[in-house]
């Protein structure tokens, strides 16, 4: 299992302006999709191309492509959704699967609730889009979920993680034969008893899609 908090002074910047409580919902929604899109540039490095070889106007060039099958990208709803366009944006020819998951406010376990997936995930690679690691309990099954189907290559791109988030992570993939990586914008601080992120940037969901 790999950990990726990437540091970057435009991330850092963007990150500060989706926190702040301020921004309003357009807003939150186009920081969003920036901060994806380059997250994904970072957890991307290791996608799997092949070389072809391709004519310019003046010459042939050695090149490279990316290979079949097409990478799968699954956005856990709801907020994930968020994330989505600016991950398209980088890898228009991804397919895209969709796992439902809502996590139950008193306990903060997850369960899933709706799933459109690919049936068989045997070599693709996965990029899951879950805008917060809190506790841990969506990802952690998410990634179950996928494993089932046959997945053994699983990127997570998160914007902020929690060190609660990644103790669960640790704690059920430390030592699993999955290839697993996770990519996040900052890890922060610490879960409050709601199991919100702290300082963190609030509910995502509500702040993406104006609720609230
Ligand atoms: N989900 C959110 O939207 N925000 C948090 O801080 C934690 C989980």
């Amino acid at each position: 299992m790999k950990i990726h908090i990437v540091s970057h002074p435009l991330i850092a910047h963007k990150l500060t302006l989706l926190r702040d409580e301020n921004t309003p919902s357009p807003t939150f929604r186009s920081l969003t999709e920036e901060i994806v899109s380059l997250l994904a540039y970072e957890a991307m490095r290791d996608i799997k191309t092949q070389d072809v070889k391709v004519k310019t106007p003046v010459a042939m060039a050695e090149g490279a492509q990316l290979t079949k099958p097409s990478p799968v990208v699954v956005p856990i709803l709801r907020a994930g959704l968020g994330m989505l366009e600016g991950m398209s944006r980088l890898i228009p020819t991804a397919e895209i699967g969709f796992l439902g998951m809502v996590r139950d406010e008193k306990t903060l376990k997850a369960s899933t609730y709706a799933n459109r997936l690919p049936d068989d995930l045997t070599n693709r690679q996965c990029y899951i889009l879950d805008p917060m690691l809190a506790t841990g309990g969506t990802l952690v099954s998410a990634i179950q979920f996928l494993a089932q189907k046959g997945a053994t290559n699983i990127t997570a791109i998160c914007i902020l993680a929690a060190p609660e988030g990644i103790a669960a992570l640790e704690k059920n993939f430390a030592t699993s034969k999955l290839s697993f990586k996770l990519v996040a914008g900052a890890l922060d601080e610490r879960l409050n008893e709601k199991g919100y992120i702290i300082p963190g940037l609030g509910d995502a969901g509500d702040r993406l899609y104006g609720v609230g």
